[in-house]
C-alpha cells in the first residue's frame, strides 16, 4: 500500500493526479517549479514542495531535486504522470534505488520499448504486427542499406532508435533520396539521442493513428481496455482524440490488443501503457510503446468507466488486477479537446493572464485543467490547458455534446485554439470518421493559400 505520493509533474495531469490519490486515501504532495509557485494545485495538496527554477532542466527533470524532495516530504511513492522523467529509465531506477515506488513499469521495460529497434523485436517476438522494416539497425555500409530498403519497397522511412517527439525521421521517398536520409537521421540520432542506431520502416501514406490502453499488474496479470484514434494532428501533435475508432473492424482491434496483452506478459510490463500503431488498408502495424499515462486517457475512462490513474497507483502499491478481460465492457463514445494557449490561426503561443474562464458543463461533458480566473500561464512549458472529454451513447451525440461544450466556453485575456476545434466539429471529414493523419495539416494549409 502507497501513503504518500509525489507528483512530479504540473498543470492538468498534476491535478487529476491530486484526485486520483485522494479517492484512495493517499495523500498528495506537490513538487512545484518556482514558475509555477501560485498555481492552484500547489495550494490544493496537502503538502508541496519546491524543487528549483522555471526552466524543466531544473526542476521538472532534475532527478536528484526529485528525489530529495520526496524523500524530505515522507512520501513513498513518485508519480510522474505525462511528459518529463516519465519515460527516463534511469529515473525510475533511482526512485527506486532511494528506496521509494516509481508509479510506472521497471526501469528495464522502459528501457526496452523507449529504444524503438528492441521494441520491433520484442513486439514481433510476441506476435504483434509491426510495419515492415530492417531487421535490426542499418549496417554503416550504404550498399548493404541499398539492399535493406529495396526489399522493403519505396518510399521508406528512416528512423532514429531513440527518437521521439516526432524527431529523428527522414522519409526517401525513392532510392535516390535513401544516402541523404540515412545520413541526416544518423547525424540527428548521434547528436539529439546520443544513439547512432537508425533503422528503416515502409513509409505508410494515408494511415490513421490508432492505440491501445494497457493495464499490468506486477503478478503477470494484463486486460486491455480499448482503442483511442488519434489522427487529428498537427506536427505529430495531437489535437482531437476518440475512443472507440470509427469504422475499424472490432475482431482487428481485439486480435491486436490480445497481442499486445501478450507482450506485456513477456517483457513482465506492469502499471498503464499504451501501444502506438498506424492503421491503413484494414491493417494494425505497430510503432511504439509509450509506458506511461497518456493525455488522452479520459477518453478510454469514459467509455469503460474506469479510473486510468487510480489503476496506476493500486497496480504500484502491489494491488493484484481486480479486472478480468471479460469484466470490460465498453459504452459509448467519447471524444477529447487539447485546450491549447495559442493564437488559432498562426499557432504561435500565446501566453499571459486568463481574466475570465467559465468551463462548459452538462451531461456528458468532463473538463480536466489547472486554470482559473486570474491564472498567469507560465511561458517556459507546453500550451495545454485544459481537456475538454464528451461522451454519449453514439459517436453523433459525443460531438454534438462538444459543440455544445465548446460552444459554452469562455476564456478571455489570452488566444486559445477552440475557433480550430469548433471548425473540426462541423467538418465533412471529421464528421464521416476515419480521417488521416494528414488530414489537418492538409486542410489548414489549404485554408491559407485560399
Ligand atoms: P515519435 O516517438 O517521435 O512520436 P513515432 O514512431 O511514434 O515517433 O512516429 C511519429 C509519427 O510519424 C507517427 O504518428 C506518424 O505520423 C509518422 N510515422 C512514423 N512512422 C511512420 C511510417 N512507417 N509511415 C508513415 N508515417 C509514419
Amino acid at each position: 500500500m502507497i501513503g504518500t505520493v509525489l507528483i512530479a509533474n504540473r498543470g492538468e495531469v498534476a491535478l487529476r493526479v491530486q484526485r486520483a490519490c485522494r479517492a484512495l486515501g493517499m495523500k498528495a504532495v506537490q513538487a512545484y517549479s518556482q514558475a509555477d509557485a501560485e498555481a492552484d494545485y500547489v495550494r490544493l495538496a496537502d503538502a508541496a514542495i519546491c524543487i528549483g527554477p522555471a526552466s524543466s532542466s531544473k526542476s521538472y527533470l532534475n532527478i536528484p531535486a526529485v528525489i530529495f524532495a520526496a524523500r524530505a516530504t515522507g512520501c513513498d511513492a513518485v508519480h510522474p504522470g505525462y511528459g518529463f522523467l516519465s519515460e527516463n529509465a534511469e529515473f525510475a531506477e533511482a526512485v527506486e534505488a532511494a528506496g521509494l515506488t516509481f508509479i510506472g513499469p521497471s526501469a528495464q521495460a522502459i528501457r526496452i520499448m523507449g529504444d524503438k529497434i528492441s521494441a520491433r523485436t520484442a513486439m514481433a517476438a510476441a506476435g504483434v504486427p509491426c510495419i515492415p522494416g530492417s531487421p535490426g539497425a542499418l549496417p554503416d555500409d550504404f550498399e548493404q542499406c541499398r539492399g535493406i530498403a529495396a526489399t522493403i519497397g519505396y518510399p521508406v522511412i528512416v528512423k532514429a532508435a531513440g527518437g521521439g517527439g516526432g524527431r529523428g525521421m527522414r522519409v526517401a521517398a525513392h532510392e535516390g533520396e535513401l544516402a541523404e536520409a540515412v545520413a541526416t537521421t544518423r547525424e540527428e540520432a548521434r547528436a539529439a539521442f546520443s544513439n547512432p542506431a537508425v533503422y528503416i520502416e515502409r513509409y505508410l501514406g494515408e494511415p490513421r493513428h490508432v492505440e491501445i490502453q494497457i493495464l499490468a499488474d506486477a503478478h503477470g496479470n494484463v486486460v486491455w481496455l480499448g482503442e483511442r484514434d488519434c489522427s487529428m494532428q498537427r506536427r505529430h501533435q495531437k489535437i482531437i482524440e476518440e475512443a472507440p475508432a470509427p469504422g475499424i473492424p472490432r475482431a482487428l482491434v481485439a486480435n491486436a490488443a490480445d497481442r499486445c496483452v501478450e507482450a506485456c506478459r513477456r517483457i513482465g510490463y506492469s502499471g498503464a501503457g499504451t501501444f502506438e500503431f498506424l492503421y491503413e488498408k484494414n491493417e494494425l502495424f505497430f510503432i511504439e510503446m509509450n509506458t506511461r499515462l497518456q493525455v488522452e486517457h479520459p477518453v478510454t475512462e469514459a467509455i469503460t468507466d474506469i479510473d486510468i490513474v487510480q489503476a496506476q497507483l493500486r497496480i504500484a502499491g502491489g494491488e493484484r488486477l481486480w479486472l478480468d478481460q471479460a469484466d470490460i465492457e465498453f459504452r459509448g463514445h467519447s471524444l477529447e479537446c487539447r485546450i491549447n494557449a495559442e493564437d488559432p490561426v498562426t499557432f504561435a503561443p500565446s501566453p499571459g493572464v486568463i481574466s475570465n474562464w467559465q468551463p462548459p458543463s452538462g451531461v456528458g461533458i468532463r473538463v480536466d485543467t489547472h486554470i482559473m480566473p486570474g491564472y498567469a500561464i507560465p511561458t517556459h512549458y507546453d500550451s495545454m490547458i485544459a481537456k475538454i472529454v464528451t461522451h454519449g451513447r453514439t459517436r453523433d451525440e459525443a460531438i454534438r455534446r462538444m459543440r455544445e461544450a465548446l460552444a459554452n466556453t469562455r476564456i478571455d485575456g489570452i488566444k486559445t485554439n477552440i475557433p480550430l476545434h469548433r471548425e473540426i466539429m462541423v467538418d465533412e471529414a471529421f464528421l464521416a470518421g476515419g480521417a488521416s493523419i494528414h488530414y489537418l495539416e492538409a486542410k489548414l494549409e489549404r485554408a491559407e493559400n485560399g
